[in-house]
């Protein structure tokens, strides 16, 4: 059986130069690799006790919900700014160049909840930050953020440091 990291596709210079894309849709079009991101991924939750899945536009969507609906829990959407149709927190924050704004309906977690974030890689961890900081202002309780994909170098868990994190696939 093939391993969850030999389908991943490497794509070097993508979007820009220096930056190693590292491609998810060489996993989930095949349906082995699919079956085993979802189940690597969940079972990162074993043993974790969580009301809530929040994923993360747009390949959060793609990893969070399946598990979500395995596991019988909500699954909650961070939409970049302008999607959601109903009233909305937002949190903007820093990216390589300029800045990016995502979002919540303000009635997607309740107070004391406890949330599970999703994504599909951590570079930088600010975008997931964000999604914990938003999270935290709905009064939820993030007890743990879980990626595909880990890029340490970039030093996200760093900036995570407060929250329980994991991933599946490590690249230095
Ligand atoms: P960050 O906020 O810096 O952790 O970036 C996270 C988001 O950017 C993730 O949701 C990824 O989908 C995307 N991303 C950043 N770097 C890469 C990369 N090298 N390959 C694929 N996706 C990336």
């Amino acid at each position: 059986m093939k391993k969850i990291e030999e389908y991943v596709r490497s794509i070097p210079d993508f979007p820009e130069e220096g930056i190693i894309f590292r491609d998810i849709t060489s996993v989930l079009q095949d349906a082995d690799g699919l079956h085993l991101a979802i189940d690597s991924m969940q079972a990162l939750l074993d043993g974790v006790d969580f009301d809530v899945v929040v994923g993360a536009e747009s390949r959060g969507f793609v990893f969070g919900t399946p598990i979500a609906y395995n596991l019988h829990k909500p699954f909650v959407l961070v939409r970049k700014k302008g999607k959601l149709p109903c009233e909305t927190i937002s949190r903007s924050y820093d990216l390589e160049y300029g800045t990016a704004e995502i979002e919540m309906h303000k009635d997607s977690i309740k107070p004391g909840q406890r949330v599970v974030l999703v994504d599909d890689l951590i570079a930088t961890g600010g975008t997931i930050e964000a999604a914990a900081k938003l999270v935290e202002e709905l009064g939820g309780k993030v007890v743990k953020i879980i990626f595909l994909m880990e890029l340490a170098g970039l030093k996200g868990r760093e900036r995570l440091k407060d929250y329980d994190v994991a991933s599946v696939i490590r690249y230095d």
